[in-house]
């Protein structure tokens, strides 16, 4: 593990090295025409568009690769759903996936419900067929793909983080470590393209979350006439968090033009509860959930009246996503936006490239095998 400290920008330097040397593989793979697949797949709490380093922009290097051959460029970002934020934040980290959302698969919400996205790495995968050669390297740590996480400014203003990094260098096999890897970056891909050409996948995608919305409801509605405080503690917690992943599931839906009217309506409903905030408040268990209304000085009778209140927005939410969005999923590519119809062009042209390759990948022949 290495340390960042405040002022300097080792954290910086070594995440451009990594991308330095996928460029220069990349580069000349595709210059010779080889048959070759870059795999690309990093994740973060928040992304910035500006962060740079030797007045490079991070992001324009990555647009400069998958620019130069979206076919043989597979890249996966993983991140939070921008309406968690507040202001310049939620404008700044929106504007950053607006910038790769067009070229890269980018996910922001999870069907297997997670709470919130807060690993940060970068795993690549540079496999020429041609050269029969795999070239692996990763870095991950504390640090945001901020400027100040990754380095410092001018006044040498910066995080206190940790990282740690393999450097990129050529593989014999490809393992078991990076199969989990290979088939996460294959399950995420595989959703986002299905989110846009898929209209039974996607009806399923939208229908699993009401149908989740839909269980915590009955249950708060159970729950409270006269049970313990702990009982309603859970059960507000469990209204709080079905509400904000309501907001990172539409962010994540197609139909951007429309989901942006939607969000705006919920906004009035009411705003997403501060993440973090949430997540000290979320109780393992009953027990736990006993404690912790407890130490927040909460009341069975306060608790009841604020799980009426959120279960009218929960239900008010539910009622406007059937309405307003369920109702025009048919005909969903008529509320693309700009970005999205020059995705769902980039998956129509790749993604069946990307899924044999990927698959060519993961089945790459063990040395032994050779
Ligand atoms: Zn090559």
């Amino acid at each position: 593990m290495q340390i960042k400290y405040p002022d300097s920008d080792n954290a910086l330097r070594s995440l451009w090295n990594v991308i330095s040397f996928i460029e220069g593989r990349f580069n000349s793979c595709i210059g010779q025409k080889h048959n070759a697949i870059t795999i690309f797949y990093a994740s973060s709490l928040i992304i910035t568009r500006r962060v740079s380093y030797n007045n490079i922009q991070l992001f324009d290097k990555i647009k400069d690769l998958i620019n130069l051959s979206p076919r043989n460029f597979i890249c996966l970002i993983r991140t939070t759903a921008p309406s968690y934020f507040h202001g310049h934040m939620k404008f700044l980290h929106k504007q950053a996936i607006d910038f790769l959302r067009d070229k890269c698969y980018v996910v922001l919400y999870d069907r297997k419900r997670e709470f919130l996205n807060h690993a940060k790495f970068l795993i690549f995968y540079h496999v020429c067929f041609s050269e029969s050669i795999v070239y692996h390297g990763k870095y991950y740590g504390s640090t945001n793909l901020t400027q100040v996480g990754l380095s410092y400014n001018s006044l040498h203003v910066g995080n206190y983080e940790e990282f740690d990094i393999t450097n990129p260098k050529p593989k014999l096999n490809i393992t078991g470590p990076d199969l989990f890897y290979l088939r996460e970056v294959q399950e995420q891909m595989n959703h986002k393209k299905k989110l846009y050409t898929d209209p039974n996948y996607l009806k399923s995608f939208l229908l699993d979350h009401l149908n989740a919305m839909n269980s915590v409801l009955q249950h708060s509605n159970r729950v409270i006439s006269g049970t313990s405080l702990g009982e309603l503690y859970e059960t507000y917690i469990n209204l709080l968090i079905i509400y904000n992943q309501t907001y990172a599931l539409l962010e994540e839906m197609p139909g951007k033009e429309l989901i942006e009217k939607l969000i705006e309506k919920l906004m009035e409903i009411k705003p997403v509860t501060n993440p973090f905030e949430l997540e000290v408040m979320i109780p393992k268990n009953l027990n736990n959930a006993e404690l912790l209304a407890g130490d927040l000085m909460f009341k069975d009778a306060e608790l009841g009246e604020i799980i009426n209140k959120h279960v009218e927005i929960v239900r008010k939410t539910y009622g406007l996503i059937k309405e307003e969005y369920l109702s025009k999923l048919e005909n969903i590519s008529e509320y693309f936006d700009e970005k999205e119809r020059i995705f769902l062009d980039f998956v129509r042209s790749n993604s069946e490239y990307h899924e044999e390759n990927l698959e060519k990948v993961i089945s790459w022949p063990k040395v032994s095998e050779r």
